[in-house]
């Protein structure tokens, strides 16, 4: 099967986040422990190039660390998100396929932290595109304070009414520890592709 992707090593996280800072802190402090860890490890950041919400919170921690970082964002975004003037590179496209195709194929391995509407669709995306072999990179939910449970839980239900593969299913990285995070994503093996 022809990919579009090559599997990598990780040294770009694409990370999916809110547009919205959510109701608690937890989730900026869980943004910059996860920074600080990746860029540590030598990796840089791919996101959605806006400066608002826990996705400016995840550039800006990844840049006072010391990690480069590469946004990508629509023309019509660039109002709405504010794109971010001190990423190292930010890309504006003309919609939001090419923006999701650019951080797919920028990112070496996908993390969804907690967000809304759109950061779902971003994970889903990917993930599907795993499954139907079109990129062999990592996926996983970095599950703060329990963030992705219910989610989980769906996800169980589906798979257990066999609308998912259980292999599909095991292979979706959840972990709430960014160390055993970004170990599970350094350490994980692509799936067989569903046909
Ligand atoms: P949200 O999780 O809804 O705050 O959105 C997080 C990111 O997803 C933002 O960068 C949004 O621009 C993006 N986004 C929002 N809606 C969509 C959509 N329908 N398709 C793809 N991305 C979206």
């Amino acid at each position: 099967m022809t990919s579009l992707f090559d599997a990598p090593p990780l040294h770009r996280l694409t990370v999916f986040t809110g547009s919205a800072l959510g109701n608690s802190t937890l989730y900026e402090q869980a943004a910059q422990t996860l920074a600080k860890i990746a860029v540590d490890r030598g990796m840089d950041l791919v996101y959605g190039g806006g400066k608002v919400g826990l996705m400016g919170v995840v550039a800006d921690a990844f840049l006072e660390s010391g990690g480069e970082v590469f946004g990508v964002i629509t023309e019509s975004l660039m109002d709405g998100e504010l794109g971010h003037e001190k990423l190292t590179e930010l890309e504006v496209v003309p919609n939001m396929h090419i923006r999701k195709h650019r951080m797919a194929e920028l990112g070496d391995g996908f993390i969804a932290m907690p967000g809304g509407a759109g950061t779902l669709e971003e994970l889903f995306e990917v993930w599907t595109w795993q499954q139907l072999g079109i990129h062999h990179k990592p996926v996983a939910l970095y599950d703060v304070d329990g963030f992705w449970q219910p989610l989980l839980e769906m996800l169980e239900q589906m798979t257990q009414r066999g609308f998912i593969k259980r292999d599909f299913f095991e292979c979706l990285i959840v972990e709430s520890d960014p160390h055993q995070l970004l170990d599970a994503m350094q350490n994980w093996t692509p799936p067989a592709p569903k046909w």
